[in-house]
C-alpha cells in the first residue's frame, strides 16, 4: 500500500498547475506548521463538499440556493449571460457593465474529450430562454470548444426567437476569460455581435 506521505503528495498533484516538487513542498509545509494548518485546510475543503452546490436556477456553485444573483430582484431577468464555469462570473461582474443574470453550462462542448451536449446544462437553458428572456449573451473563452458550443447554442435557441449575441473578439485567441482584464471584457461586452 502507498505510504501516507506519497498519498498526500499525489492528492496535491491532482490540482491544476501542481507538479510533484510543488506537491512535496505543500506536504512538508503542512507537516512543519503542524496541526493548526492541517486542520483548517481539511475543514475548509470538507466545507466545500458539504456546503457548496449548484444554484437550482443558474447552476452557479453557491452556498445558498438560489444564489445571490438569482435572488437579487434588481437584476434584469430578460438578459442571460452564458458562461462555461462559475469562476467566470466574477470576471463579468468586475466590469460593472452587466446587470442581467447568468447561466452556467458546466463546461464547453468537446466531443473528442467526451463532453457532449448531454453533459452540459442545456435543457434548463432552453427552458429559461422560453420564459421571458430577450437576449442571451454568450461569453466563452476564445477556443475551438468555445466556438463550437456557441454555434450549438445559437442553433438550439433559434426556434425561441431569443436574440443571441457573443462577446466581441477583444479577447485574445486562445485566451481564457479568467485571465482577461476587466477593461478588455468590458469592451467585448459593449461590442458584442449577433450570432
Ligand atoms: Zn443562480
Amino acid at each position: 500500500m502507498e505510504n501516507v506521505l506519497d498519498h498526500a503528495v499525489r492528492q496535491f498533484m491532482r490540482l491544476p498547475g501542481v507538479g510533484r516538487r510543488t506537491a512535496q513542498r505543500y506536504v512538508y509545509h503542512l507537516l512543519r506548521h503542524g496541526e493548526d494548518q492541517i486542520l483548517s485546510l481539511s475543514a475548509a475543503v470538507e466545507a466545500l463538499q458539504r456546503d457548496i452546490r449548484p444554484c437550482s436556477q443558474c447552476h452557479a456553485l453557491t452556498e445558498r440556493d438560489p444564489c445571490a444573483i438569482c435572488s437579487d430582484a434588481r437584476r434584469e431577468s430578460a438578459t442571460l449571460c452564458i458562461i462555461g464555469e462559475t469562476s467566470e462570473i466574477p470576471v463579468i461582474e468586475t466590469t460593472g457593465k452587466y446587470r442581467g443574470r447568468y447561466h452556467v453550462l458546466g463546461g464547453l462542448l468537446n466531443p473528442a474529450g467526451g463532453v457532449g451536449p448531454e453533459k452540459l446544462n442545456l435543457g434548463t437553458l432552453l427552458r429559461r430562454a422560453e420564459q421571458g428572456v430577450q437576449e442571451v449573451i454568450i461569453a466563452f473563452n476564445a477556443s475551438v470548444e468555445g466556438d463550437t458550443t456557441a454555434l450549438y447554442i445559437a442553433r438550439l435557441l433559434r426556434p425561441t426567437g431569443v436574440r443571441v449575441t457573443t462577446l466581441a473578439r477583444g479577447l485574445p485567441a486562445g485566451g481564457s476569460l479568467d485571465h482577461a482584464d476587466k477593461v478588455t471584457v468590458g469592451l467585448s461586452l459593449d461590442g458584442r455581435t449577433e450570432l
